[in-house]
């Protein structure tokens, strides 16, 4: 099942996409679903992100390519970072470069984990159990001041810089899907979730340990080896096999 956030004239709603259709449904995607019987022609709303986060945990150098790429080592343990609420956009937002303050704006596409209950201290063997579904991600990072501060939270956090989408796949088996990100349709990362060197169970064991997870808080899993600049003007595409495909366009900010 496919759930989305969209907007329509009469507003804002949470739906199940079925093929070219959306089913509005009421309130929120946790727990049991109510349909309201509105159905909406896919074309005609607008798709938002899938959810908004109360927080967003990111997992760096999940993938041993990329943290070869990045000059270092994978971490033995899942290395957790997090990126503000206010950093989140749906499909087809544009992604907005602080051309004042960063010179290199990195794309970085993930695989997402949606949590779809309140939960705490989840073992790796229970995690399906806490898990909505998945999505796509973009984990934009500005490189320079990623390594200027010595630590993520500017680099990471800019708003725009958690593109979220298209909608919440809720029966993907995350453990070996294909994932790549495009750049003005030209693949810059290519890659299968299999590498992942803490798999999705692990990583919500290891996040459950430290904070409470609440409905709609998102783990990006970490991204494969590939990233690189974007520039004004570019359309970023991450991909992910059974789940869809994230688009957004790079503007320059005021
Ligand atoms: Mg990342």
């Amino acid at each position: 099942m496919r759930i989305a956030r969209f907007s329509t004239d009469d507003g804002m709603s949470f739906g199940v996409v079925e093929e070219d259709t959306v089913a509005a449904i009421a309130a929120h995607p946790f727990g049991d679903l109510t349909f309201t019987g509105q159905r909406f022609p896919l074309p005609d709303v607008r798709l938002l992100a899938p959810i908004l986060p109360s927080k967003v945990i990111a997992i760096g150098k999940n993938y041993a390519a990329h943290a070869e790429e990045m000059g270092g080592e994978a971490p033995a343990e899942p290395m957790l970072f997090s990126k503000p609420s206010t950093a989140v956009i749906g499909p087809g937002e544009a992604v907005t470069y602080p051309q004042k303050l960063s010179e290199r704006v990195d794309f970085e596409g993930e695989l997402a984990v949606v949590i779809g209950r309140m939960c705490r201290e989840v073992p790796a063997s229970r995690a399906t159990d806490v898990i909505l579904g998945y999505t796509c991600a973009n984990d934009v990072t500005a490189r320079d001041l990623q390594a200027k501060d010595g630590q993520w939270t500017r680099a990471k956090g800019f708003d725009t810089f958690c593109p979220l989408g298209p909608w919440i796949e809720t029966d993907a088996d995350p453990g070996d899907l294909a994932i790549s990100t495009a750049v003005n349709g030209e693949v810059r990362q290519d890659a299968r979730t299999s590498q992942l060197m803490h798999g999705v169970p692990t990583l919500v064991e290891y996040v459950s340990q430290v904070m409470t997870l609440l409905p709609g808080d998102v783990i990006l899993t970490g991204t494969p080896a590939g990233v690189g600049p974007l520039e004004v003007g570019d359309e970023v595409t991450v991909t992910v096999e059974n789940i869809g495909s994230l688009s957004n366009r790079v503007i320059a900010r005021d």
